[in-house]
């Protein structure tokens, strides 16, 4: 029997009218549920976010908030057996990509949770000590953030219903600000179970944590100047909400964690059969059939010397062959299909935009026959891995995101073309470089650094130390400039700045010791 999901909003659980969206499993094409959220009251789920959810939470101390946190942690990884099947079945993961969907959520609660005990009792963040503006010595000026009043309209993807939920609230949450989550409709199963679960053990303050499941309708234009948007997406979503009428009227603040068409570059020092060639290899396989593609941080061009690249191809190549595509539920199986048939036809419609002006290594743009699986009602996706024989020329490859198992090889002769070459994405999240040579490594870095939220560079010491190209650490920056759109997420306790307002107050050195009491240093 599908299930029919509820939003949680103004302290009690809510159906919409009708059917807005169908998750299916997209082996199968069974229906696992619908989802709806027609006709519900958001302007006064909204104020009631504000109203009681926000001061409840900004009572209690980021110390307390941190506890929080931990407990969501804990009461998560108890049912993460119950969570893991739920992401086989809704979003086609093998048992490997939902561990990066549900660890990574639980994980990034956690560390927050860690993060925050740190800060003990403040109520606010102190950003800069007091400095002197005036010839008087005892007028100066304090920098301290404290904790926006509004709701956090948290809009998120359908490839990571868990991480994407919690990676955002954790932060929200340690801030004091409640929550008002969306996720993706088409995978929406897990975040309303894991939801289901917080709620039901109410370990947070009434009206703290709302969950919206179903379209979005008018909601965006109830948000007032004290409420902030966090968005995960496409870029064309994310150009309609950065240009909402009530965004633009009020200065909503959004943050944007948009598409993104990442790069790996091996240098010319890594010669075939190196600890760093094997490295480079090992990890752009990994990264284009995790989650079958469908992570911001995939690498999608795979730029390499030419004097390589043809030990690059034969040996990525028979990687990709050997990955056995199929029923998750299955033990051998390592990729299972995007997540539903309307991905699956954006992902073959990109791979036959970008073969116009490449070369198909593998894969390409039929659908693969497998094994006791209907390939009318299920979505899958070969490994694809292309060639664009004139790198620079190419301009599709830099421009499309195909959101799938999907990268394209470039060649390049130099240091400066490989740069020139990444930085046609526009402005990307992650760029990884490979490379024994410490001088290519920083200058590579440095070259891409305008660009990019985070870049990975690997020598040999840490060839299989790593965490990973595509895996998003919450000590780390998550963003990415341009295209990538232009937001930050985590990055420790940096990541809490998006939810507090900064603010230089201007007074005698007697009131200061006053306004710093109550306060930790935010550095
Ligand atoms: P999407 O179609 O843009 O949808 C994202 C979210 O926006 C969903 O919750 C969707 O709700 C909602 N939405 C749709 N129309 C909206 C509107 N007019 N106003 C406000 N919200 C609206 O993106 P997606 O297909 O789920 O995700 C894939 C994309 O996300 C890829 O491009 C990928 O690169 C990007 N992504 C980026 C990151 C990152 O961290 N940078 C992470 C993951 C994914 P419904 O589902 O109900 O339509």
């Amino acid at each position: 029997m599908p299930a029919t999901l509820q939003s949680f909003l103004n302290g009690q659980w809510q159906r919409g009218e009708g059917v807005e969206a169908e998750l299916r499993n997209p082996v199968s094409g069974e229906l696992l549920g619908t989802a709806s959220a027609r006709k519900l009251d958001l302007a006064g789920a909204l104020d009631h976010a504000r109203k009681i959810g926000s001061p409840a939470l900004q009572e209690l101390t980021y110390g307390r908030r941190a506890k929080l946190l931990g407990q969501i942690a804990d009461l998560l990884s108890a049912s993460r057996a119950r969570y893991e099947d739920i992401a086989i079945a809704n979003s086609g993961n093998t048992k490997s990509d939902a561990a990066i969907d549900i660890d990574g959520g639980i994980g990034t609660l956690k560390y927050y949770a860690r993060l925050g005990a740190s800060l003990g009792d403040a109520r606010s963040l102190l950003d800069q000590g007091p400095v002197r503006l005036a010839k008087a010595e005892n007028f100066q000026a304090i920098h301290l953030m404290i904790p926006r009043r509004g709701a956090a309209l948290h809009i998120n993807a359908f490839n990571f219903p868990s991480w994407g939920l919690w990676e955002k609230a954790a932060v929200a949450l340690l801030a004091g600000v409640p929550v008002f989550a969306k996720p993706a409709s088409s995978t929406a199963l897990l975040a309303h179970e894991m939801a289901r679960d917080v709620i039901a053990a109410g370990l947070l303050p009434n009206g703290s944590f709302n969950i919206l499941c179903g379209g979005i309708g008018d909601l965006v234009s109830h948000l007032t100047s004290d409420d902030l948007i966090g968005f995960t997406g496409s870029h064309d979503t994310a150009r309609q909400i950065r240009g909402h009428p009530n965004v633009v009227k009020r200065s909503i603040p959004v943050n944007i964690e948009a598409d993104s068409i990442n790069a790996a570059v091996l240098a010319p020092d890594a010669a075939p059969g190196s600890a760093i060639f094997d490295a480079f290899v090992r990890e752009v396989a990994r990264e284009m059939t995790t989650k079958a593609g469908q992570k911001c941080t995939a690498i999608r061009r795979v730029l390499v010397p030419s004097s390589c690249a043809k030990a690059v191809t034969e040996a990525l190549v028979e990687r990709l062959k050997k990955t056995a595509v199929g029923d998750p539920r299955r033990e051998d199986v390592r990729m299972g299909p995007v997540v539903n048939r309307v991905q699956q036809a954006a992902v073959l419609a990109g791979i036959d935009q970008i073969m116009k002006e490449t070369e198909i290594l593998c894969g390409g743009s039929d659908a693969p026959d497998l094994e006791g699986i209907d390939r009318t009602k299920s979505a899958f996706v070969s490994p694809t891995l292309l060639r664009a024989p004139d790198a620079d020329a190419a301009r599709m490859v830099h421009e499309i995101e195909v959101f799938g198992p999907v990268a394209t090889l470039l060649t390049f002769e130099d240091a400066d073309q490989a740069i020139s070459l990444v930085r046609r994405g526009g402005g990307s999240l992650v760029a990884s470089i490979f490379s024994a040579d410490m001088d290519f490594l920083s200058r590579v870095a440095r070259g891409l650094g305008p660009g990019h939220g985070r870049v990975l560079a690997v020598d040999p010491s840490i060839a299989k130390e790593h965490t990973g190209h595509g895996i998003v650490m919450p000590q780390c920056n998550h963003g990415g400039p341009g295209r990538a759109g232009n937001g930050e997420e985590l990055g420790g306790l940096y990541g809490l700045r998006f939810y507090h307002q900064r603010v230089a107050i201007q007074g005698s050195s007697d009131l200061l010791p006053h306004l710093q009491a109550e306060t930790a240093s935010f550095h």
